[in-house]
């Protein structure tokens, strides 16, 4: 009687299994747990280092002993129950761990691949511009990487999320080209946008890719250039106005330049230029140019100059309301374009006096034409400026009642009749 109920006693013993607090089945014994979570732990990435993170408990129970689970059973209900995890080695970019690693050798040996793959000039140290450190962290075996997972996900870059304000007279085709997206990138995050009506303090999502780690170089670059060759210019008499002769052809002029630039992550962000050395200086260009334009006036021929502006002559040359007119009035509607009435070098280009605002243009040989009360100037001190060039606009600034052009030929530092020389 009494082994009886002892064989009963023992054959209606179980063990109720719990992975952290939840019931999973009755087990003869905790041995087969045990086993069960060995195998399991073995068809993972790293059997040797992996540790279970679930807790488990068992409970004892009355159960029939041919109803428990068998090992197979067991192993079946758990898959997927366990998590386990691992030591690894993290990658932490700014204090923020972003790459999981199981040894140090392997972390390593990505960080080093990072610096290869973002060199651009060999031979030059790259480092990163963030804050690299590696921290021994245990990490779920999910996380972990291998290094061609973490060399994908650092060309990928970082998807990160922002939220931007709409301002008055956004559209989403200029955001999509200010930020860098497409459009179809900024709808595809805002489906219930309406593209074709947005409100000002409207807030939209924005997905954007962000590079995990910037690899920098600074380097100093040597670079041979060309100089280009100045262009001397002489006045003839012997041919005809406007016509260029080049007597000495320019030989540009070679120099070595050193630049300091800055890459980040294979990109040329900034170059500067720190130092110039000139291996062979240029020759300048020789050029003849015909000059006679301005010599000879209407009647002993074409002089050459072109009409400054079109209109009517309001006011000539000569004397006037008991002072004398140094030079045309020409009416024309104001911001209509004046033109050089010939080639020649700009010498004043600015306000001057009761002139307002002035171009005098050189024509050498001693001859200036002057362009007064302009309302704008296109051509500064110095530039060489052809016939037929817009130098200016017609305005009224200086002494002037209306818009008109006041023009001036002087010859020899004495104001001509411009009458004499225009076609
Ligand atoms: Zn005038």
């Amino acid at each position: 009687m009494a082994g009886a109920l002892l064989l009963w006693w023992w054959a209606g013993r179980g063990w109720l299994l719990e992975v952290n607090g939840y019931p999973v089945g009755v087990v003869a014994s905790p041995a087969v747990v045990q086993a069960a979570v060995a195998e399991l732990a073995k068809t993972t990435r790293l059997p040797g280092k992996v540790k279970l993170k679930d807790q488990i408990t068992y409970r004892r129970l009355w159960w029939p002993c041919r109803q428990v689970l068998s090992l197979a059973e067991l192993k079946e209900r758990l898959r997927g129950r366990l998590s386990f995890c691992a030591e690894a080695v993290a990658v932490e970019v700014n204090g923020r761990p972003c790459f999981f690693f199981s040894d140090e050798a392997t972390a390593r040996a990505f960080l080093e691949e990072v610096r290869r793959l973002y060199t651009v000039k060999p031979g030059v140290p790259a480092s990163f511009a963030e804050k690299i450190s590696l921290v021994k962290k245990e990490v779920p075996l999910g996380k972990l990487m291998t290094l061609a997972e973490a060399l994908k996900l650092v060309k990928e870059g970082e998807r990160v999320e922002e939220k931007y304000t709409i301002k008055e007279g956004d559209t989403f085709w200029d955001l999509a080209v200010s930020l860098g997206l497409s459009v179809e990138d900024i709808i595809a995050c805002n489906p219930n946008l309406d593209p074709w009506h947005l409100q000002p303090g409207q807030e939209i999502k924005l997905v954007r890719e962000r590079p995990y780690l910037t690899v920098v170089q600074s380097y100093t670059e040597r670079r041979e250039e060309e100089v280009p060759f100045p262009v001397q210019k002489e006045y003839t008499d012997q041919l005809p106005p406007g016509k260029v002769e080049v007597v000495q052809p320019g030989v540009p002029g070679k120099c070595e330049k050193v630049y300091e630039v800055v890459a980040q992550n294979g990109r040329e962000i900034s170059r500067r230029l720190v130092e110039t050395r000139e291996i062979t200086p240029p020759q300048a260009q020789v050029e003849r140019l015909g000059r006679r334009i301005l010599l000879a006036s209407r009647g002993g021929g074409h002089s050459g100059l072109i009409w400054p502006a079109s209109g009517p002559i309001t006011s000539p040359f000569g004397p006037r309301w008991g002072g004398f007119h140094t030079g045309i009035d020409i009416g024309a509607p104001y911001g209509a374009p004046v033109i050089a009435a010939a080639s020649g070098r700009v010498i004043r280009a600015g306000w001057y006096a009761g002139y307002g605002e002035t171009v005098d243009i050189d024509h050498g040989g001693g001859v200036v034409t002057r362009y007064a009360h302009l309302s704008a100037i296109y051509v500064g001190v110095g530039e060489w400026v052809v016939q037929g060039q817009r130098i200016g606009s017609i305005g009224m600034t200086g002494r002037a009642t209306g818009p008109h052009l006041h023009f001036e030929v002087i010859v020899n530092g004495v104001p001509r009749d411009p009458q004499r020389y225009l076609p």
